[in-house]
């Protein structure tokens, strides 16, 4: 568990407010009247299906929807100028094919809106700083492409770091890259973390993502619950955010997600009997003697 400690309640007021938040695009909002805190400090992780509005919330934070009710409060603010919120965009949106190399991306961070192709000698050394400090200076002169997935999640995390944010917003930081890399990710943030930096990422995954989290938003265009995850992780709660049934299970003092047993391959039945290899899915979960159903 990367956070054994409870969720800061009372950790220097919110960072972030939504009172009755109605957002989105053009003439169609994507989240209605979703109201929550986000406490200065904490680390978040914001669920929900695909399209259900996580994104949203945090284009939102950034003022980069539009808004068609209510308020968002952002302690500090989030005009460019003296901007203490930064943004880590899903990999997925990068276009990798731009000719840029590592240090050239973290140098558009420190550079902020100045950016130029000729950096200070002052600017150069407070790239290399973020590339040493987040284990990538080895890579500076090399093509954001020919990284692997962590690499690259570490250098856009540079670029974010550039001007010592006070909250980072990060959209699905662990989508598509392996375990090992994904433990390393969170390891990282929880670093941050305990430097001071409020942390809200978006996720889909529930017991390798948001159960090690202290607190979570669980969204589906309106806001259907926020709290720890043993709190929120309750068959009620994930089936008004997923719309499916998902048995929920306690493992070592974690809260954790099951989903349905589905049997596949032309030698399962509809009832799962005649399985090869005996039990599938949450049935294999249960018989474990340290877990019990909650
Ligand atoms: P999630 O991050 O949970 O997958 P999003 O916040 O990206 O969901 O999307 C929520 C809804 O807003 C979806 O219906 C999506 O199609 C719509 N949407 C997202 N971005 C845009 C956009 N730029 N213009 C119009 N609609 C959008």
């Amino acid at each position: 568990m990367l956070h054994p400690v409870p969720h800061l309640t009372d950790a220097g007021g919110p960072i972030v407010k939504f009172e009755d938040v109605t957002a989105g695009y053009q003439n169609e909002p994507a989240i209605r009247d979703v109201s929550f805190e986000i406490s200065t400090g904490d680390f978040v992780g914001i669920l929900g299906p695909s399209g259900s509005g996580k994104t949203t919330i945090l284009r939102t934070i950034l003022r980069d929807t539009r808004l068609f009710g209510g308020a968002v409060h952002v302690a500090g603010g989030v005009s460019p100028a003296r901007s203490r919120v930064a943004y880590v965009p899903q990999l997925e949106t990068v276009d990798w094919n731009f000719p840029v190399t590592v240090e050239e991306v973290v140098l558009m961070g420190v550079q902020g809106h100045r950016f130029w192709p000729w950096p200070t000698r002052s600017e150069r050394a407070r790239a290399q700083d973020l590339m040493d400090r987040l284990s990538i200076g080895e890579f500076a002169k090399r093509h954001i492409r020919r990284l692997s997935g962590g690499q690259q999640q570490r250098v856009f995390l540079a670029r974010a770091l550039a001007h010592d944010p006070a909250l980072l917003l990060l959209d699905e930081p662990t989508n598509g890259v392996d375990i090992r890399t994904r433990d390393e990710i969170l390891h990282l943030l929880d670093e941050l973390n305990h430097q001071g930096i409020t942390i809200v990422l978006t996720t889909h995954e529930l017991n390798a993502v948001a159960a090690h989290l202290p607190w979570v938003i669980c969204i589906n265009e309106t806001l259907i619950a926020a709290g720890s995850p043993s709190d929120i992780f309750t068959s009620e709660i994930l089936m008004a955010t997923y719309g499916a049934e998902m048995p929920v299970l306690e493992y070592q003092g974690l809260t954790l997600v099951a989903e349905q047993p589905h049997h596949f391959g032309q030698h399962a039945d509809a009832n799962g009997e005649g399985l090869k290899d005996g039990a599938h899915g949450a049935d294999r979960i249960q018989s474990t003697s340290e877990e019990h159903l909650v």
